[in-house]
């Protein structure tokens, strides 16, 4: 039992954000085989099990026009890192608040990809993404969510957690504690509602938050305060670092955002982000997963 649990663990790991329970290994059904033949059989499915996604994974790179096929994350330390606010992020009492952070200490080749606001809902990026089996986080706001909650509703599906950007999106240092409380514990109340979870992790429009951004957020239920290393967006990218280089546990931030606003796709960007970052050796592993 103990080793056939290993094994599914490990497709579980191998199929990332995959839909639905396809990857699942059972026996087949009606089968008389001996308990020999069972036990090799559960060793033999998973390794075609494996065959059979790298394939798909192959040919989906190069459906979506990708320079190589993107990085398998490793399995995600066991013991989770220590969180601490970053130097020079600090407010007064941060120890006792959310931390605010732009990278994950981790010496693993990972990226984490998050995606905020909420503007573009274009299902061809659901689809890639799934393809892809790439990990991401997504950071909303209500003003622009609540156009179609049934799109990020299939993104959660895709196993893709929805986390708080606030209501309106405003900048929040020049709200009083109050009215920020209202911004963050009001997204808490929609996701909750529209898609039965509360967030955890929270993160300031723009970036720009104070003592009480990180206070009212604390007491809407959060506990990380995630911004950002690096921004990609469908023709660039921009660093926070002065010698523009990625590093490990590094977040990378991007935005639901098409034509409308820059010059390409939501895929676009998603092209830009991952050839850099599998050229670079790294893989797209999920935030949560180190929180
Ligand atoms: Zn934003």
């Amino acid at each position: 039992m103990r080793g056939g649990l290993a094994v599914l663990a490990a497709v579980a790991l191998v199929s990332g954000c995959t839909q639905g329970g396809d990857s699942e290994v059972r026996p087949a059904a009606g089968q008389q085989a001996g308990e020999k033949a069972r036990k090799e059989a559960r060793k033999a499915e998973p390794a075609a099990e494996r065959r059979a996604q790298r394939r798909a994974l192959v040919a989906a790179a190069k459906r979506w026009g990708l320079k190589k096929v993107p990085l398998t994350p490793p399995r995600p330390p066991a013991v989770k890192p220590t969180i601490t606010t970053r130097e020079g992020f600090e407010v007064d009492g941060h120890d006792s608040l959310p931390p605010v952070f732009t990278t994950v200490p981790t010496r693993q080749k990972v990226v984490f990809l998050t995606i905020d606001d909420g503007a573009e809902k274009d299902p061809a990026f659901l689809r890639m993404m799934s393809e892809l089996k790439i990990p991401y986080t997504a950071f909303l706001s209500d003003y622009l969510v609540k156009e179609d909650y049934g799109y990020f509703r299939k993104m959660q599906a895709g196993g893709v957690t929805l986390n708080n950007h606030t209501l309106r999106h405003p900048y929040l240092p020049g709200l009083s504690y109050a009215r920020q409380k209202r911004e963050i514990c009001g997204m808490q109340d929609v996701i909750e509602e529209r898609y039965g979870k509360r967030p955890t992790l929270f993160r300031p429009p723009f970036g720009n938050y104070n003592e009480d951004t990180l206070r009212a957020a604390r007491a809407c239920g959060i506990r990380y305060a995630p911004i950002w290393n690096e921004e990609v967006f469908v023709d660039r990218w921009e660093y926070r670092e002065w010698d523009r280089k990625i590093r490990p546990g590094d977040i990378v931030l991007s935005h639901f955002r098409g034509r409308e606003d820059w010059k390409g796709t939501m895929p676009d960007m998603v092209r830009r982000f991952l050839n850099k970052i599998t050229e670079e050796g790294y893989a797209v592993a999920r935030l949560e997963d180190y929180l």
